[in-house]
């Protein structure tokens, strides 16, 4: 049993709205057809325990922003950094799948000693609230060991108890906006319900690492489209481009911008393309996804969300690409 704070349901807004004198509110609303996270004006706005078509990655790590301008004239080169203005932000309603997504980002962009002066500031001055979710089509989060009511990453995390939200704190941010509520202490058990699953295993990575050469990557690549959604809404994906956009003849701007390895140009250097095809671009991507990881943090690179499968115009579901290595190789067995 846990010490829980109960929130009716019906109060929530209110809780939160007080906050935001504070904290810009942010959360996933509706955005023309597609639900997305974003800034609310009211609480009531916000809409829980729904799959948003893009993840929250765009909060730390925006498609595109300027790293500095420079400019240069006869007294030499100027150069000025262009740091994010950092506003204190209140993301509500994030999926345990999302708060994954977000301890692989923190590695990537702060990890090793080394802290990504743009994604980190933004990071420390987001409060998360994460949310239970009702697993959709599509998730398969049990399959990373985790479930839909895994608070890891959140400072203060919901989960549903009908009526009501059974609310821990896990930091002291998180224990803070629970000062503001007069809200009721229960002794419970904490929720635990397995997740979807039972598409991504050992086995299924072990069989895809020994695939690296196999035939089906072909077929693959002559279906996917290079379009790069897959990549732009999964929340893990992290590679960027660099480019400077010059303003006339004296200065610009350096940027960064969302880049994929399913993009043809990925890795494009010097007149050579050593992923000359999309057959090895699609293969970067689920293996990368699947059996690589991510070296700094030996994390999967993948957590279920499903939102690559839902994007892409092709069909590609990642999912059917891990468990058809296992079948087939059932299937061999039982032939052989
Ligand atoms: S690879 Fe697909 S399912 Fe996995 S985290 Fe990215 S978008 Fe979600
Ligand atoms: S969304 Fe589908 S078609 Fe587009 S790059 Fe990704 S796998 Fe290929």
């Amino acid at each position: 049993m846990t010490e829980l704070w109960r929130i009716k349901k019906c109060d929530l807004p209110a809780w939160l709205n007080i906050w935001r004198e504070e904290y810009e509110l942010w959360g996933a609303r509706p955005e023309g057809p597609v639900m997305r996270y974003g800034p609310v004006a009211d609480a009531t706005e916000l809409v829980l325990q729904v799959r948003t078509r893009d993840s929250a990655k765009n909060m730390f790590f925006p498609a595109t922003e300027t790293m500095f301008s420079f400019r240069h004239d006869e007294q030499g080169l100027e150069l000025n950094q262009q740091l994010p203005e950092l506003k204190a932000r209140l993301l509500v309603g994030l999926p345990s799948c999302d708060l994954q997504a977000l301890l692989v980002m923190d590695n990537v962009f702060g990890g090793g000693g080394h802290a990504d002066p743009y994604y980190s500031g933004r990071r420390q001055y987001t409060v998360v609230v994460g949310v239970a979710c009702e697993p959709g089509e599509f998730f398969f989060c049990q399959d990373f060991g985790f479930g839909p009511d895994t608070p890891t990453g959140a400072d203060l995390f919901l989960w549903d108890d009908g009526s009501n939200w059974l609310a821990q704190a896990f930091s002291e941010a998180g224990a803070r906006l629970l000062q503001a509520g007069d809200w009721e202490k229960v002794q419970a058990t904490v929720p635990n319900r397995s997740g979807p699953g039972g598409w991504v295993s050992a086995d299924s990575v072990a069989r895809l690492r020994e695939r690296f050469d196999d035939p089906r990557w072909e077929r693959l690549g002559e279906r996917c489209l290079g379009c790069g959604a897959c990549a732009y809404v999964c929340p893990t994906c992290h590679c960027f481009d660099i480019d400077d956009m010059p303003h006339g003849l004296e200065g610009g701007e350096r940027y960064r911008r969302w880049d994929t390895c399913a993009f043809a140009g990925f890795t494009a250097a010097a007149g050579h393309n050593p992923r000359p095809d999309q057959t090895g671009r699609i293969r970067q991507r689920v293996m990368h996804k699947l059996v690589y990881g991510d070296f700094r943090s030996d994390r999967s690179l993948c957590v279920g969300c499903g939102r690559c499968v839902a994007a892409c115009p092709a069909g590609i579901d990642i999912r059917a690409i891990a468990r058809e290595a296992v079948r087939e190789k059932k299937e061999v067995k039982a032939g052989a």
